[in-house]
């Protein structure tokens, strides 16, 4: 708390008392189109109450038919729905939280044939145009707004967020590139803000004062035809005149050619947009984007820049944040390291949201605490994502766990991610695994290559094999030549590269190995040098924040030329996470990188690579050829003990090596740690 003061202090608003500054930012988790959605839902947001969240936000809830994003994502209209949302205000007030539902219109993003928005323009994502509204049906849509507002108040929710961010509806009336209406909506200014302030005085009309109307306003769209910095500031003037009581910020819109929440953003590198925000207004402003420390949410506080922040991914990530950092455990926290890889991916490709290092995230009810049957002593051989996360919550069932690692420092593929520019999060997943298995009192022997035998002998009652992967070799003649180098070799023993290289392999790991060899780790790190190389412009005066189109502006530091190599004959990258993956192609395109799929190796040489396209033999002159092209398992260890009848469980890599990532390896050390 005393290290902390601005983040745990109450804020009194609306005749509600927040316990403290930290706001569960709003998320669609898909979680209402798995069986017993409330139920789900409850325990989700109940779970992060009694972490102590200050303030929740939930996943947006349509207020019509033509709002919702798909065919039966959230939509709240009648009173008939009311009973499923009072499980989830119950569970929250139950933990002494407060809870806010945010009401969102997809307008030009929906995808189904009632999609509808200010004008008829189609958005780039969306392969449906939408039917642009009638300026009675917009008059209906404020209705609908404060409709679902009255229905959230019924239901128990303390208040509701409107959406005017990210792109959506609101955002679409007041960006004058996608309202283009000759309506009392549209044209001038006055007029594109007309609809937003419509529906804030609507919702006024109808809730009680003591009911939160929080207003989510676009601190910069980051879109070519977007609102001005100054545009952003009056609106927000007049959101704080019509009746909102909080103004939280929003970064970008959804079409935008700019990383908004990527780990390759810097933290809080929107500030000077939320400021921006904050300057204009009296009432409290809810800084967001890009903020997963306490420390971090502390120094933006501090500066003046918010008075709140928002956190949606790192409350998947670990649903006591708020709650550890009150007690001074900050160390422990659960970081969220941005990757996107099981939240926003799955969720943009029809699955419900979890979380890399939380697999218990949106899964509250499949993981509720089983007590063991007895302490067992337990082995642990492997000291990667898989082998810690299965000492630590193994050790937090009660069992008495040894974990080996023949390595001399714990983290096993973590310790090559960290290394990437744009990845230095997982230095803080690292932290989080080392704090654990320290507070738990989990036996480390590092730099131990521990035998069969030595395992059998101690008698342990059960043995957990986590000795993971190596590199997988290509096989081709030559892959003993001293140009090549294995991904290992360069991410993780520090090899010399030359200056012209060629990468076999275009998986994450290739995509990886690109990256450390061409990218600038103060980018990631420093936000004037990453507003700089996205063409972002921080004063704030361009028309959606934009100085130069993100795709034109070339990469500071392209040291080396870099070819890639597939065999398969599809577009390099299609397989990176989706939100993410455009981030890294866009990177390495600005940086001419040259990429080829549908290659048949041949040999390396003196000469270089040599390899054939569509029957066509090329060699590539290069210093160094570096081999990504997958993984094996390790087993021998497991199949040793296997043989023995030892009761032994092998999990990560060591049990399926292809495609392995650390959220497939901790999920399923954690379901593992749950029934041994
Ligand atoms: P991967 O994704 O399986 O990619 C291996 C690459 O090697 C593929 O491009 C494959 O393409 C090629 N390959 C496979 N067998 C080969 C052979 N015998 N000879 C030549 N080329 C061969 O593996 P990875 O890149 O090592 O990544 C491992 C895991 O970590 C993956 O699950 C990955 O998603 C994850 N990861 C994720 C990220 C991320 O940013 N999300 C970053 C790093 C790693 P062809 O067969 O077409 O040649
Ligand atoms: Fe954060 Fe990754 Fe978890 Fe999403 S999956 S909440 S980005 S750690």
């Amino acid at each position: 708390m005393d290290q902390y003061p601005r983040l745990m202090a109450p804020l009194s608003v609306a005749g509600i008392t927040l316990r403290n500054r930290i706001v569960m930012g709003a998320m669609h988790t898909r979680l209402e189109t798995l069986d017993r959605p409330h139920e789900r839902l409850a325990a989700f947001y109940g779970a992060r109450a009694r972490g102590e969240a200050g303030l929740i936000l939930t996943g947006g809830y349509a207020p019509n038919p033509a709002g919702v994003f798909e065919p039966g994502a959230p939509l709240l209209c009648e009173r008939s729905q009311l009973a499923e949302h009072r499980a989830i205000t119950g569970a929250v007030h139950a933990a002494g939280g407060h809870i806010a539902l945010q009401i969102v219109h997809a307008g030009r993003y929906a995808k189904h044939p009632l999609c509808v928005g200010p004008s008829a323009e189609r958005a780039r994502i969306n392969p449906i145009a939408p039917r642009e509204l009638t300026t009675e049906e917009v008059w209906q849509t404020i209705e609908d707004f404060a409709n679902t507002a009255e229905l959230a108040w019924e239901g128990g929710y303390d208040g509701v967020e409107i959406m005017g961010s990210e792109g959506y509806l609101i955002n679409q009336f007041t960006a004058p590139f996608t309202n283009q209406r000759t309506d009392e909506f549209g044209g001038s200014f006055e007029a594109r803000i007309r609809f937003p302030l419509e529906v804030l005085k609507a919702i006024r009309r109808r809730v009680v004062d003591r009911f939160l109307v929080v207003y989510r306003i676009s601190a910069v769209d980051l879109i070519e035809g977007g609102m001005t910095g100054a545009e952003v500031a009056e609106l927000a003037r007049r959101v704080e005149a019509d009746g909102a009581d909080i103004i939280n910020t929003g970064v970008g819109w959804h079409e935008s050619a700019v990383p908004t929440i990527a780990a390759s953003v810097p933290r809080s590198a929107w500030a000077y947009a939320i400021e921006n925000v904050k300057r204009a207004v009296d009432i409290p402003v809810i800084a967001s984007n890009r903020i997963n420390t306490p420390d971090g949410a502390e120094a933006l506080l501090s500066s003046g820049c918010a008075d709140m922040v928002s956190m949606a991914r790192p409350l998947l990530a670990d649903p006591d944040f708020a709650r550890k950092t009150r007690v001074g455990k900050a160390a422990e926290i659960n970081t969220c390291i941005a990757c996107n890889q099981a939240c926003l991916d799955r969720i943009f490709t029809d699955r419900t949201a979890t979380c890399l290092v939380n697999p218990r995230a949106g899964r509250e009810i499949e993981f509720m605490p089983k007590p063991p049957e007895g302490t067992k002593r337990i082995a642990v051989v492997g000291g990667g994502p898989a082998g810690m996360s299965f000492a630590i919550n193994a050790s937090e069932r009660g069992h008495r766990v040894t974990l080996f690692e023949a390595g001399n420092e714990l983290g096993g593929q973590l310790n090559m991610a960290r290394v990437v520019p744009g990845k230095n999060e997982f230095n803080e997943m690292l932290r989080y695994f080392r704090t654990r298995l320290d507070g738990l009192g989990v036996t480390v022997h590092l730099g131990r290559f521990v035998k069969a035998g030595e395992l059998l002998e101690a008698g342990f009652d059960a043995i957990v094999i986590a000795t993971g992967v190596r590199p997988r070799s290509p096989g081709f003649p030559g892959v003993d030549h001293p140009k090549v180098l294995s991904y290992v070799d360069v991410l993780a023993r520090g090899a010399a590269v030359g200056q012209r290289v060629a990468i076999i392999g275009a998986g994450g790991i290739g995509f990886d190995v690109a990256e450390f060899l061409l990218g600038d780790a103060e980018e990631s790190l420093d936000p004037a040098s990453f507003l700089a190389t996205w063409g972002v412009d921080p004063s704030l005066s361009t028309s959606g924040g934009l100085s130069e189109s993100a795709e034109t502006v070339a990469p500071a530091h392209a040291r080396r030329e870099v070819h890639m190599f597939q065999r398969k004959p599809e577009a390099l990258g299609k397989r990176l996470g989706k939100s993410t993956g455009w981030i890294l192609k866009s990177r390495l395109k600005r940086a001419n990188v040259a990429m080829a799929s549908g290659a048949v190796y041949e040999r390396v040489d003196d000469d270089g690579l040599h390899y054939t396209i569509d029957g066509k033999t090329h060699v590539l002159q290069v210093d160094n050829v570096i081999l990504c092209a997958g993984q094996e398992s390790e087993r021998g260890l497991y199949e040793a003990l296997r043989s023995s009848g030892a009761n032994v469980h092998v999990i990560g890599g060591a049990d399926v090596a292809s495609e392995l990532d650390a959220l497939r390896a901790i999920d399923q050390a954690t379901r593992l740690a749950m029934t041994v």
